[in-house]
């Protein structure tokens, strides 16, 4: 049976210290943040996270959704996704967010998973999840067998001769459609990263999976002031109703003016390997007539990289439904 140390510390500069003993970053590293714990300890369980230290952050004071001075939002690591999704704020100014989290997991799950356990959650990737099969993210070098098996649900954008991983997040798509920003308390002091830029791609090290390093707490996210009159929605397609990680997703947040679309974010969930945002399709937005025949152009130029796997071909056209339908949900809200 697999052992190991649990700390509770005092404050974030305690837990920062700790952590910093780690030998890699956070995700697979040796001395672990645990939160909700339902992304950890599931790991754990199956032996496929081993870590020699667990940190538990859940007493650390980021639990608050606060107002920024500019009129954004702040939104702690330790925040229960529950909490976030039927917080009034964010039903009314970030809609996208809520109906994300909403379709995501179960009750019982999102009342434990927190903001940044989210952020942190690592892929459904059958062969991850099983020690007893090579897995290039898992034990680095030993193969990727998903490119040549079992891949019906994995992604076509963003892949890599190393791994063909979804990001599983609902949350994080709306994040990246909202151009959310996440805030870090390291060894070295704070630094703030857009989460465009927190997800790595898999490329020749899918084991790295995000820009933290050893020691990295994510104590808070904030998200900008809300576009005014923006329409917004939150799409997720899957095999079944609930209960189910995303095939192809879609987070938009659309703005409109005398028929015409004035500015567009788009992302996709369950395609990528990490949360993807489409600047393609927002360029192929900006300016055009809010239609059916716009929607789709745009929902082309976001599939136009898409490389299916031998079992996931499906994905390319689904993909482009869900975005093209989201867009036309919104603009008709
Ligand atoms: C059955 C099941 C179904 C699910 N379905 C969905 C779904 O449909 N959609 C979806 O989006 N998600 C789904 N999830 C995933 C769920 O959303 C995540 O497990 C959850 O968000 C993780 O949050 P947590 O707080 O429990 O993380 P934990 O398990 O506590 O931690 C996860 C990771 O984050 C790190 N971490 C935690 N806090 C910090 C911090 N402050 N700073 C730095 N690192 C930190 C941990 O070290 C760990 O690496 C599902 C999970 C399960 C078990
Ligand atoms: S796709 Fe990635 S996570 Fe899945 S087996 Fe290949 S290397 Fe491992």
């Amino acid at each position: 049976m697999h052992t190991f140390e649990f700390n509770r510390p005092k404050d974030s500069a305690a837990a920062v210290a700790g952590a910093a003993k780690a030998k890699t970053a956070q995700q697979g590293a040796d001395v672990r943040f645990i939160a909700g714990g339902t992304t950890l300890v599931d790991l754990m369980k199956l032996n496929v996270e081993t870590p020699a230290k667990v940190i538990d952050v859940n007493r650390l004071p980021l639990d608050k959704i606060e107002a920024t001075p500019d009129g954004g939002l702040k939104i702690g690591a330790t925040v229960r996704n529950s909490d976030l999704a039927l917080h009034p704020r964010v039903q009314k100014d970030y809609a996208v967010l809520s109906q994300a989290i909403l379709s995501g997991a179960s009750a019982q799950l999102r009342n434990m998973a927190t903001t940044a356990g989210n952020l942190l959650q690592r892929t459904r990737c059958v062969y991850f999840r099983d020690t007893a099969m090579p897995c290039n993210k898992r034990e680095p070098g030993t193969g990727c067998p998903a490119i040549t098996g079992f891949n019906r649900t994995l992604a076509i954008l963003g892949t890599s001769e190393s791994c063909i991983a979804t990001n599983p997040s609902d949350m994080c798509v709306a994040m990246v459609a909202l151009e959310a920003t996440i805030h870090v308390q390291g060894p070295k002091g704070t630094r703030t990263v857009p989460i465009g830029d927190f997800h790595l791609l898999p490329g020749a090290t899918p084991q790295r999976e995000t820009v933290l390093e050893p020691g990295d707490l994510i104590t808070h996210v904030t998200l900008p002031p809300p576009v005014a009159g923006s329409k917004q929605i939150y799409l997720k397609l899957r095999d079944r109703a609930s209960y189910e990680f995303a095939l192809a997703s879609a987070a938009v947040v659309l703005t409109l003016s005398g028929g015409n679309v004035t500015r567009a974010r788009v992302a996709m969930g369950g395609v990528g390997t990490k949360p993807w945002r489409s600047p393609e399709a927002e360029a192929a937005l900006v300016g055009q007539p809010a239609n059916a025949a716009s929607f789709r152009k745009a929902a082309e130029a976001a599939l136009r990289g898409a490389k299916p796997q031998s079992e996931n071909g499906y994905k390319v056209e689904l993909a482009k439904r869900c975005v093209a339908h989201a867009l036309q949900t919104a603009a008709t809200a």
